[in-house]
């Protein structure tokens, strides 16, 4: 019998990865979209994977339970993903009300829906590695504690604890993995490895010569989003629920991170990239580095894709696009003389 998942946040980077993987899987998907003026826009990933018209679009709102539950009492899915989140960490510091409404409320509303309409359902909550914030332990497992440095961080906290009483409480089955940070040529601009890739190809191609960036000190553990998308799915085939941590074990400074996109395009990192103190954040997450060794153990999930050969692809890509816009550019040139 075909499977059929809903996820929310499907016009994301894990939204988009997540899909295809399970329409590979022969799931029907179905992805919960807020009726906006940007729509077509949103749907620019499912069209760069190829995927748009495999699935099917459901209206819906994180901070209307209503919809939720209707979604949930009208289709009956089987698995739901909740990858919904304002997920951009310094924006969460200009809107620290809609980030808690979306990212935590958020949440509840989705527990609260299959509680009530898919009680027998399979849910991922996408529980991140900023939660981890001030870190307490030099390597993140399980059972390190929490201590969230951004509105957002402090969202995704009571989200993933939402989860966890509603697993606890109400007998469901609840998994929420805690993810750390996980890139690739569909992440949004606003994060620090796509600005990089993004602004590699812009200077390789001519367009601009600087790169303006924050801290470069901070560390992360990065690792492939189509990769990460597997561990989701993983999580929601055990028997039993539970939290896993998903990353690769390994930290790289984002100035690393930089030098590895530059000289993929043959340029040297100092010559471009300057330090602007707007791109500083008022609390810093200095370094994360997350132990996978349950997800090893349990899910027979590992990180295949290491930093380097990422870096490579996002810069590739960006090329690709960069160039592409030129050429745009140049035919509206000529054809307006
Ligand atoms: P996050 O870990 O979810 O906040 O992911 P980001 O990709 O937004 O940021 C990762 C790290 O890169 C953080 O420590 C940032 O302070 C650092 N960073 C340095 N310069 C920049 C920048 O220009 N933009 C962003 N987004 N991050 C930067």
């Amino acid at each position: 019998m075909t499977k059929r998942a809903l996820i929310t946040g499907l016009t994301g980077q894990d939204g988009a990865y997540l899909a295809r993987s399970l329409l590979t899987k022969g799931y029907e998907v179905l992805g919960l979209v807020r009726r906006s003026a940007s729509a077509e826009f949103m749907q620019e990933r499912l069209k760069w994977l190829g995927i748009h018209g495999d699935v099917r679009l459901v209206d819906g709102d994180m901070i209307d339970l209503s919809s939720l539950i209707r979604i949930c009492r009208e289709n009956q899915p089987d698995e739901i993903y909740n990858l919904a989140a304002q997920s951009f960490v310094t924006s969460s510091w200009s809107q620290p009300f809609l980030t808690g409404e979306v990212t935590a409320l958020g949440a509840t509303n989705l527990l609260e829906a299959m509680r009530l309409e898919v009680p027998g359902a399979r849910f991922y909550q996408a529980s991140s590695s900023e939660m981890y914030g001030l870190v307490q332990q030099p390597v993140q497992s399980e059972s390190t504690p929490f201590y969230p440095r951004s509105p957002y961080a402090v969202a995704k906290l009571y989200a993933h604890w939402i989860a966890v009483n509603y697993r606890e409480s109400f007998d469901l089955h609840v998994s929420s993995g805690i993810l750390f940070n996980h890139e690739s040529p569909l992440r949004g601009i606003e994060f620090v490895t796509r600005k990089v890739t993004d602004g590699v190809a812009r200077i390789k191609l001519g367009l601009t010569d600087k790169l303006k960036l924050g801290n470069l000190d901070a560390r992360r553990d990065w690792g492939h989003a189509a990769d990460y998308v597997e561990a989701m799915w993983a999580m929601l085939q055990q028997d039993i629920p539970d939290d896993y941590v998903i990353a690769t074990g390994r930290t790289t400074t984002v100035r690393q991170m930089c030098q590895i996109a530059f000289s993929h395009a043959g340029l040297n990192m100092e010559d471009h990239v300057e330090v602007d103190p707007a791109f500083i954040r008022p609390a810093e997450v200095d370094v994360l580095i997350g132990d996978p060794s349950k997800a090893k153990r349990v899910l027979g999930w590992e990180a295949t894709t290491d930093l380097e050969t990422m870096m490579r692809e996002m810069v590739d890509a960006d090329l690709v696009r960069v160039g592409f816009e030129i050429q745009k550019d140049r035919a509206r040139v000529e054809a307006h003389g």
